[in-house]
């Protein structure tokens, strides 16, 4: 028998997110279903960390539709720079700025500061709020660890990709074949972790 039908809203507008939540989530009986579908405000991430601005969005999405909602939240966590970009990734080099000044303004930020201290990784918060008040939210985290390169290498991807070196692949995340990258990246990894939790929901 296959599982009943569930509306889960996706509290994001980016159609690659939909298509890949989707496909994973469906043949557990979610019908995942972007927030665009509803008139939403844009939620207000306040939060200080990853886990409090997919909370944030969940709720908020949760709250305006009335059905169980999932929110994400991910960026670049680099040690040498006490973990900015972090939460502002998609902003580092201002408002504005887009993936090519972002990882310009990163390589400036960054140099003189030799291989062995340009550890990094990529961070992944996924939430699921039954309602806008869950007190017991599902809570699934990947992380990917890598290093910052020296220049950008690679044209695939998108955000910090050329500059993010994968050791156990030895390439750029932006040489990856998209399905390699999904199976090991940050957000493949919570997904999976979230999709465990999902089917016993
Ligand atoms: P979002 O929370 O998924 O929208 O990601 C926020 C920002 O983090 C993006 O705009 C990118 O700059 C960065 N980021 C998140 N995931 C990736 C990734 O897989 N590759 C490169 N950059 C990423």
């Amino acid at each position: 028998m296959s599982a009943p039908i569930q509306d889960l809203v996706l509290a994001s507008g980016n159609p690659g997110k939909l298509r890949e939540l989707s496909a994973m989530l469906e043949p557990l009986g979610w019908n995942v279903k972007p927030q665009s579908d509803w008139k939403i405000s844009e939620a207000v991430e306040d939060g200080l960390s990853f886990i409090e601005n997919a909370l944030i969005k969940a709720r908020h999405a949760s709250r305006y539709t009335g059905l169980p909602a999932l929110g994400d939240d991910s960026g670049l966590v680099v040690d040498a720079l006490n973990g900015a970009p972090g939460i502002y990734s998609s902003r580092f080099a201002g408002a504005g700025a887009d993936d090519q000044s972002n990882i310009r303004k990163l390589l400036e930020t960054m140099e003189g500061i030799a291989e062995p201290a340009r550890k990094a990784h990529f961070y992944c918060a996924m939430v699921v709020v039954r309602q806008a008040q869950d007190p017991a939210p599902l809570l699934a985290i990947g992380k990917w660890d890598g290093r910052i390169l020296m220049k950008p290498v690679g044209s695939g991807g998108f955000g910090y990709d050329p500059v993010f070196w994968v050791p156990g692949e030895k390439c750029s995340s932006a040489e990856l074949p998209a399905t390699v990258k999904n199976r090991i990246s940050h957000r493949g990894q919570a997904l999976s972790a979230l999709k465990g939790q999902l089917a016993a929901f």
